[in-house]
Formats: C-alpha cells, structure tokens, sequence
C-alpha cells in the first residue's frame, strides 16, 4: 500500500457528524447552523458579504499590523514565489486585506461600505484546544464611519448572533470594553508607562525587555502570570484621555447601558494589532481555558491612510469560529437536525428508474429525502433497509412496494410515533402532501 499522508499540524479537516473523528473538533452541521446565522443576523444590520485572496503580499501585514506584534515577529506564513520571487504570506487576520481591496477598487468612492466575510486565517502558533495553525474568522467591518454609534452596532451584531444560536450574554459570554483613544494621547501615556515599566525592568520577561521601548502598550497584553503586578499597577491610558475620546467612549457606555448591554471596562484590553485607536472590545468566556477570547474588534481610523488610501475612519471584529462553535457544544446549545426528512426504501426487482423520478419530484417540491441505494447485490431486505431509515434520523420513511408504485402512489410510513402504518400518496402531485413530510422549521 502506498504511504499515507496527512494532514499539516494544526489544520482540521471539518467533517459530517456521521464521521468518528479523533480530534474533537465540531462537526460541519454545526459550521453550516452557525453560518446560516450569520447570513441572516448580518442582513438584518445591512452587511455586505466580501471575499479577499488567501494569500497578500507580506508587505500588507507588516506594514498594516505593526512589525512588533506577535504575529508579525513569529507566526506568520510567508515564503518567496518560486515563480517571480514576490514576497507572499497566508494571510493572519481579514482586516488588512479587506482595507487593501477597498482602497484597490477606490471603495468608498459612493459613501460608506458595510461588509463582511468569512474563511480561513493562518498563524504558526503551538497547536491546542482553540488555537490552530489554520482556523476561522467571521469578519465584520464598517468603513467611511467615524460615531460610536457604530462601535455599538458592532457590539450588538456579535449579540443577535449570539441570541440567534442560543448563548446568553452575560453568562456565556461576557463583554469587555476600553478605550486606547487617539495617537497623541497614547504617546504620553507611553511615555509614563515607559518609565513605569523601566522602575520595574527586573520584573520584565524577555518579550517584555525587548518591547519596552518599541511597542510598550503590547506588554500590557502578556499571557506571562509573573509580569502580572508590574501590568495591573501601570499606568491607565484612560487617564490620559482628552474630551473628545471621553466623550467617544461615553457615549459608546450609554447606549450599551440603553440597549441594556452589561460590560466591563477593562483598562488593560490592548489587543494584538497596532491598528486600533478609541474603542477596542472583546467577547470572552470562561468555558475555553486560555483561549477564552471568542471575538475581538475595535475602531482603526488610521489603517487605511497607513495602507495609502484616502483617510477614512473605520471600525470592525474578527470572532474565531473554532472557538465559538467549541463554546456551543461544550454548552450543549441545541443545534437543528441535518437529518433528512424522508428515506426511501426500495424493494428488490422494483424498477428503479421510476423509483429515482418520484423521489426526484418530491425533492422537487422541498423535502429532504435520502435514496436507500443499491450496490451491485441489490438493496438488502426490507428489514436492513428500514434499520438504514432509523439510524438516517429521517422522520419518515417512502415505500415504493411494486404495486404502489403500479398504481403511481408511494407508501408513506412515520418513523418516529405514529401507529406504523403505511399510508398510499399519489405520485402524480407530491406538491399537495409533500409539505406534511418537511421538518417544521
Ligand atoms: P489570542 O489572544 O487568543 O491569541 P488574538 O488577539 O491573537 O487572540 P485576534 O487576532 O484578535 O486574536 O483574532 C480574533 C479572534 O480569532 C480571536 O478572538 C480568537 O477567537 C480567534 N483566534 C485567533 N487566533 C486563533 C488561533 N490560532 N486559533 C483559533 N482561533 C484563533
Ligand atoms: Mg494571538
């Protein structure tokens, strides 16, 4: 036997739930549940659904996150084209290609863009529960906007998604909120918190030393337990914020307190990209250990200036799908059935042509209906057939016996309740009874 491959550490494959899988990972019923959610939830706020390449040049992230983060420094995918020498990365994060693309095609030419997408991400992270090499975004982002009114309806289209597949806020996921408001204010707050920082220069970790003078703030968002006091006594960008951004954030914590939408302010959230001015926000859960950050997003003004466009403010998320879908089923959230509605069972010697055209019609009028296929030494007994039509999940089964199927009607037989019988449907109008067979929605 040829030697099997597999494949690459830290990236799934997503599969059927009928699909014994080692790695305990949601199956794909629960992907396409949360997708069809985000579909409906992100229309009802009048998103647009976007698609970018997987692949930018490096530039684009260097230039758009900031060269001393952590994704920058150590986990980005980036080789050379072996076919011109192009610098290329698998892209980390939606953001900066989403602005690229908008400043490429002169997007906001008409007015404000509401957009969003969804698709793989890539970080060359240590593989563990909720944090993959390739994993999964829903992105989300407004640009052309610059009110916190916008920031709010970023923070409620994460809430109706999570209304929508059955979380509670507040318990299942709690929302935090700070403000890093403008550069000038974050330059004299760097300025005290370099000195705070350099009073404690024994207590740094490596990262840390090595970010004090290039990226201080980014020390405030260490995962090292060790750094915690030095972190927790320093200084507070909030107190170094002028009226405007007070006024910015103060109005982003009214109509959240309108909406009532319960937060905390936690004057530590930086997140991992420079990009981000006033409003930053993360979703979290204590279910996920570590990886308890299921969406996180924030207001970035300057990207699009920095990125060579025409300056236009801006605001957006990224939520990670793996982490929330894991947070469903660790709840046990309720998901709708992939089942089908119907399995047809069909008998040995019945024609199957004929068989195969009323099955079409009825999927025709809308019902699932799963086809009891036959290999090479036929369909199995009725029996083994009907065993296949339980373990479907089907609620009824769709028994073309020869003389039904003579007489152009099919056996309609309930699978779960019911009083086992078979009753006889016309074949030539599957519309009139079809709808009775269809899951209610
Ligand atoms: P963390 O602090 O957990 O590393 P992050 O700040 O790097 O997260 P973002 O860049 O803000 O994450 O990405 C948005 C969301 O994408 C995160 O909140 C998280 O849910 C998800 N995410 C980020 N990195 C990974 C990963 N390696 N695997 C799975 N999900 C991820
Ligand atoms: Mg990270």
């Amino acid at each position: 036997m040829a030697e099997k491959l597999s494949a690459v550490k830290g990236m799934n494959d997503i599969l059927p739930a009928a699909v014994p899988r080692t790695e305990k990972l949601p199956d794909s019923q629960l992907w396409q549940w949360f997708e069809s959610a985000v579909r409906d939830v992100l229309a009802r706020y009048g998103y647009h659904y976007v698609l970018t390449p997987v692949v930018e040049p490096t530039a684009l992230f260097v230039r758009g996150l900031g060269e001393v983060t952590d994704i920058v420094e150590k986990e980005m995918y980036s080789f050379t084209d072996a076919m011109n020498g192009d610098r290329l990365t698998l892209r980390p994060e939606a953001t900066a290609g989403i602005v690229r693309a908008v400043i490429e095609h002169n997007a906001l030419y008409n007015g404000p863009l509401r957009i969003w997408t969804i698709g793989p991400m890539f970080r060359h992270e240590r593989p563990q529960k909720g944090r993959y090499r390739q994993f999964h975004q829903l992105d989300v982002e407004a640009l052309g906007l610059a009110g916190p009114d916008v920031d709010v309806e970023m923070i409620l289209m994460a809430r109706a998604l999570w209304r929508e597949l059955g979380l509670v806020e507040g318990r299942d996921v709690r929302l935090e909120i700070n403000s890093l408001g403008q550069p000038a204010e974050r330059k004299a707050h760097r300025d005290a918190l370099v000195a705070h920082l350099e009073a404690h220069a024994d207590r740094l970790d490596a990262d840390a030393q090595r970010r004090l003078h290039s990226n201080p703030l980014r020390i405030l968002d260490t995962k090292n337990e060790a750094m915690r006091d030095v972190v927790e006594s320093a200084p507070r960008l909030i107190d170094f914020l002028g009226p405007e951004s007070l006024a910015h954030f103060d109005t982003l914590r009214a109509s959240l307190d309108a909406v009532g939408l319960a937060y905390t302010v936690n004057p530590r959230l930086v997140r991992g990209m420079d990009y981000y001015n006033l409003t930053v926000f993360e979703w979290v859960t204590d279910q996920l250990g570590s990886q308890g950050t299921v969406c996180g997003g924030g207001r970035y003004d300057g990207l699009i200036q920095q990125l060579g466009g025409k300056p236009a403010p801006a605001v957006g998320f990224g939520l990670g799908i793996e982490r929330l879908l894991l947070l469903l089923q660790a709840l046990q959230v309720p998901v709708p059935s992939a089942a089908p509605d119907a399995y047809a069972v069909v008998p040995a010697g019945v024609p199957l042509p004929a068989v195969i055209a009323a099955v079409e019609s009825l999927r025709g009028a809308g019902v699932r209906v799963q086809m009891h296929a036959a290999g090479p030494e036929g369909p199995g007994s009725m029996k083994a057939q009907f065993r296949k039509a339980d373990a479907s999940g089907a609620r009824y089964a769709l028994v073309f016996g020869p003389d039904e199927l003579a007489q152009g009607q099919v056996g309609v037989k309930a699978l779960r309740g019911g009083d086992g019988t078979q009753v006889p449907m016309p074949l030539a109008d599957p519309a009139s009874w079809a709808v009775k067979l269809q899951s209610p929605a």
